[in-house]
């Protein structure tokens, strides 16, 4: 067994990536900090603009978010854990997959300790079957800490680079890879899988449909679940559902031209 490819130790035929804030959590634990005990909503709305207009990067933008944040990291994890919540479809979901021998893949621009205990809290010890990839993160001898970007990359995090050993295995023992996401970062991932979910009404939809990347809309893991059932059951599969997603997507944006013409 290869080292880059972890999640083959059970010979699964399907590998189920997927972001962490605002796809498995309702909000982003980290805007959540932000706003409540670093400086702020406004500030952090300026630098997200800043980044998708290209004069920051991600990664600095992230940094200095974190770096307004002068709480010790601990009480950061308990504000958190206080205040998270999971989508509901979320626990049942990952029930499935377990039984199911799908390995549940995290891969998060968050940090590793932090969505622990937010997994671990809110689905119990069957957390630690969920492997996370992510970011980390050093306390200092003052009591502060900073993040541990996991790459060189403008992201801090490239999670294209986790699936890709996967994405290269040939067609005869490579599992059907689907991740889900809502957000910029999950873009180059979603590139390397057989089937993306991008959340209903976020920004990675927008970006799909710019480098027309296919996908399907999900609302809840709910949707999640249910065509990945279909596909497991052999009642549909990923090129299909995927294919669909697209034909739904013209059809939207021929109603926008439709309604705005
Ligand atoms: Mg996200």
């Amino acid at each position: 067994m290869s080292s880059d490819t972890p999640a083959l130790a059970t010979n699964p035929k399907f590998i189920f990536f997927t972001d962490f804030d605002g796809t498995i959590t309702m909000r982003d634990s980290n805007d959540y900090m932000t706003d409540n005990i670093g400086y702020g909503p406004e500030r952090r709305r300026e630098l997200n603009i800043e980044v998708l207009e290209g004069r920051w990067s991600f990664r600095n933008a992230f940094k200095d978010m974190l770096d307004s944040i002068h709480h010790p990291f601990e009480e950061c994890i308990k504000l958190l854990c206080d205040n998270i919540t999971l989508d509901a479809g979320f626990a049942d979901f990952f029930t499935y997959a377990q039984a199911n021998n799908i390995p549940v893949v995290v891969l998060s621009s968050g940090m590793t300790d932090i969505i622990r205990a937010l997994l671990q809290k809110l689905i119990g010890p069957a957390a630690d079957d969920i492997q996370i990839i992510a970011n980390t993160h050093r306390i200092n001898e003052d009591g502060s800490w900073d993040i541990i970007f996991h790459d060189e990359s403008d992201f801090g995090h490239d999670k294209s680079r986790a699936i890709r050993p996967y994405h290269a295995l040939p067609d005869n023992v490579r599992p059907t890879l689907f991740y889900a996401g809502d957000g910029v970062s999950d873009l180059s991932a979603a590139k390397e899988t057989d089937l993306l979910f991008a959340k209903y009404g976020h920004d990675l939809i927008t970006y799909c449909q710019r480098e027309k990347v296919p996908f399907t809309v999900f609302h809840t893991f709910k949707d999640i679940h249910a065509i990945v059932k279909d596909i497991v059951d052999g009642k549909t599969t990923a090129q299909e559902v995927a294919k669909k997603g697209a034909e739904e997507e013209a059809r939207r944006n021929e109603e926008k031209v439709e309604t705005t013409k």
